[in-house]
């Protein structure tokens, strides 16, 4: 068994490290990463979020280097849960809530920020020839947003505020501008806008606007105060779809949902095939990724950089090809 680089997060720490390349069990495919994107999760994953320990990285395209021959060299990306295959959820085909479930670079099993990783054959996805690598490695957060519209019906008429204007933001904006045209952005800093220069999107900048004025409010900066802001904004009957994962508890007035009959939606992992299906019908423009491709051995950095308030996308590129 060869080597391969890898970054190590330890509960808060980052190293680069040499690991044994991986090994595909049954039904597992051998992949080689050729991009890896990074996220909030990621940073969430270094202030404490799920006690991970191991390699991370969950947004990705790579090549299957040793599997089924009808694999064998093509791009792909994956479906990061891995279910049991028997409990209730998994014989469902809801394998992201299996009750056994790891999930790739989050919780349990090793990620893409590494030269290989090993996934099931069932979790692949080809990727279409005309999407470029970095568009298919937003298939994963692109099928996060895309939950949003697997979960909840939005209406023409409906006024949605987003909270944070991060990564995750600007792609939940592209879905919810397709189905409604009131959707307004609330950002900390003005620093994020030139990301939503295509988008007719209302820009509020600082202090919420408009008490009790949205049918729904997506939370997506990242910080537990955006709920309290979401629960402020959102109407009475209305709908808070929350997108963040918090490092920590967060404390909120409950008795406000019950007395207003507001719903709390938690919203997770979305459909990849239809994400794939998205990007290549709406490109991401390239100016508004903003992207910026490291190599493993400046992942620290990478990470310190995506940690930014005006930072694009950052990328690791294990191969080191770009
Ligand atoms: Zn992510
Ligand atoms: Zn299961």
């Amino acid at each position: 068994v060869s080597p391969m680089n890898a970054l190590w997060f330890d509960l808060g720490n980052i190293s680069l490290r040499q690991l044994q390349q991986p090994q595909p069990a049954k039904g597992e495919v051998l992949l080689r990463t050729r991009l890896a994107g990074i996220c909030g999760t990621d940073l969430a994953l270094l202030e404490g979020y799920s006690q991970f320990k191991g390699v991370p990285g969950h947004e990705f395209v790579a090549d299957v280097v040793e599997g089924p021959a009808h694999w064998l060299g093509r791009r792909v990306v994956a479906g990061i849960n891995l279910g049991c295959g028997d409990c209730d959820f998994c014989v469902q085909g809801r394998v992201e809530h299996c009750r056994e479930r790891q999930v790739v670079g989050i919780r349990q099993a090793q990620g893409a920020f590494a030269e290989y990783l090993c996934l099931p054959e069932a979790n692949l996805l080809a990727v279409p020839a005309d999407l470029s690598d970095e568009h298919a490695a937003m298939a994963e957060p692109v099928a996060a947003a895309l939950q949003i519209l697997e979960q909840l019906v939005v209406p023409e008429t409906a006024r949605v505020l987003i909270i944070g204007a991060g990564r995750m933001a600007q792609l939940i904006a592209r879905v919810l501008l397709t189905q409604t045209s009131t959707v307004d952005v609330l950002a900390r800093t003005d620093q994020r806008w030139r990301y939503f220069a295509d988008l007719p999107v209302g820009q509020l900048t600082g202090e919420l606007q408009g008490l009790q004025h949205y049918d729904i409010v997506v939370e997506c900066s990242g910080n537990p105060a955006g709920l309290t802001t979401a629960m402020a904004a959102v109407k009475p009957l209305g709908v808070i779809v929350l997108k963040s994962t918090y490092g920590a508890q967060t404390k909120i007035d409950a008795s406000y949902l019950v007395v207003n009959e507001v719903t709390l939606l938690g919203s997770r992992c979305g459909p990849m095939q239809i994400a794939l299906d998205w990007l290549v019908r709406n490109p991401l423009p390239v100016e508004i990724l903003a992207s910026q491709t490291f190599t493993l051995q400046d992942g620290v950095r990478a990470l310190d950089i995506a940690k930014g308030a005006g930072a694009g996308k950052c990328f690791l590129a294990p191969g080191g090809a770009y």
